[in-house]
């Protein structure tokens, strides 16, 4: 990486994460203790939602809350394939299928208007994601759950802070997952965090993510200093993993959420630079927020307009990229990855607007630290390499 390059994204990390993480380790207690307490607690508290189980991951979150569902073989998951491909993993790995839905091409979310279609005797649950922190559709998601009494699952990894017209990114289904990937609103490295007003289903996820043990109580671990004396340490009451998050991680994660106001601000901030100066820029599609929804940002994906194709954008892309400006294309389409195309025979054409809109987007360098003049460089940029592929064309 060069001085002058413009990541693509990049944490915000201050000298209050610093201090926090210099407090864990001197404290002597590096994993289950008062920092992923407290950061439980925010979280869950942003989310709306009474109980939070903070995990591995994303990924670990999606995962114990399926299982807690019960989900398993023979069962199916209506979900979107324009996502990061995680959330469809997660059903995956608990040995249930994938059902997807085609999404609504103003929100990217899937197009709950397609849902009961795909709904059949097996169907067990709704996995719905907040595609790029838009929480459009989740109400419509969990009246159709209700409907057909089937529990949501919120994959709202990329929505932590974001509303739908009063209601909180987390609390719209039984559980919620958010992830803390580096990338993300808030990082802790790695890990993740489930969020639940359910409490029997949050013990079962404390449960899972700590071997199978017992939770006496609804919070064992955070009573007593000591868990290794209570007795349950090496009973194991069902399968179970290791998803936990150290103090260490939970520090950090503990410090974003002190300033999650100010991270949140950062970033909408940018994105307003970015909305400004690429609105009169032919060709291009900017995020569309439904009205009374609040974004939270994650990420700044432009999209190219309908004539453009996938072979221009990703010329587009590497355009950029020499010119040492982050790009991606968020999201290539689940069901089209090699292995989902092996596993259950999709072809191109299976989901045409996922696959229109994955083929044309451009994600641009987002995060809270860009300065006017880099958003001025990366807009000028990428109109240059618009007109280079107009030019090509004759
Ligand atoms: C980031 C993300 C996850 C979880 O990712 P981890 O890297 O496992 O924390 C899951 N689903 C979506 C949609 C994501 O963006």
């Amino acid at each position: 990486m060069s001085a002058n390059e413009i990541p693509l994204s990049r944490p915000d990390i201050s000298p209050l994460e610093e201090e926090l993480v210099l407090r864990v380790l001197r404290s002597g207690r590096l994993s289950i203790g008062p920092m992923q307490e407290e950061f439980e607690r925010r979280v869950a508290e942003r989310a709306g939602c009474a109980n939070g189980v903070a995990v591995s991951s994303g990924t670990a979150g999606l995962h114990l809350v399926l299982l807690a569902l019960g989900l398993g073989p023979g069962d199916e998951v209506i979900t979107t394939p324009f996502s990061f491909i995680a959330s469809s993993n997660a059903i995956l790995m608990v040995g249930a299928t994938p059902v997807f839905v085609d999404i609504c091409p103003t929100s990217l979310n899937m197009d709950p208007r397609r849902i009961e279609d795909a709904i059949t005797p097996r169907t067990r649950a709704i996995l719905g994601v907040e595609a790029f922190g838009n929480p459009a559709s989740m109400h419509e998601y969990a009246r159709i759950a209700a409907r057909h009494e089937i529990p949501l699952v919120e994959d709202c990894c990329e929505a932590l802070g974001a509303t739908s017209r009063g209601r909180s990114a987390g609390s719209f289904g039984r559980a919620g997952v958010f992830g803390f990937y580096p990338n993300k609103q808030i990082t802790t490295g790695e890990g993740g965090m489930i969020v639940t007003d359910d409490p029997r289903l949050a013990d079962t996820c404390r449960s899972l993510r700590n071997q199978g043990r017992a939770v006496a109580g609804t919070n064992l671990f955070t009573g007593d200093p000591s868990p290794m004396n209570t007795g349950t340490w090496l009973a194991h009451d069902r399968l179970g993993y290791n998803y936990r998050m150290s103090e260490v991680n939970a520090a950090i994660g503990v410090a974003q959420m002190r300033r999650l106001d100010e991270l949140l601000a950062k970033r909408r901030r940018v994105a307003d630079l970015y909305m400004e100066r690429l609105l009169g820029v032919p060709d291009l599609v900017l995020p569309n927020t439904d009205e009374g929804d609040a974004f939270s940002w994650f990420v700044f994906v432009a999209r190219l307009a309908a004539g453009y194709s996938r072979q221009e954008r990703d010329r587009v892309i590497a355009g950029l990229r020499q010119h040492e400006i982050g790009a991606a294309e968020y999201f290539p389409c689940i069901h089209l990855q090699p292995f989902y195309r092996d596993l259950f025979g999709f072809e191109p054409g299976s989901f045409p607007i996922a696959e229109t809109v994955s083929d044309r987007t451009v994600a641009l360098p987002f995060h809270g630290d860009l300065t006017e003049r880099e958003v001025d460089l990366v807009a000028q940029t990428l109109e240059l390499m618009l007109q280079r592929e107009n030019l090509s064309r004759g």
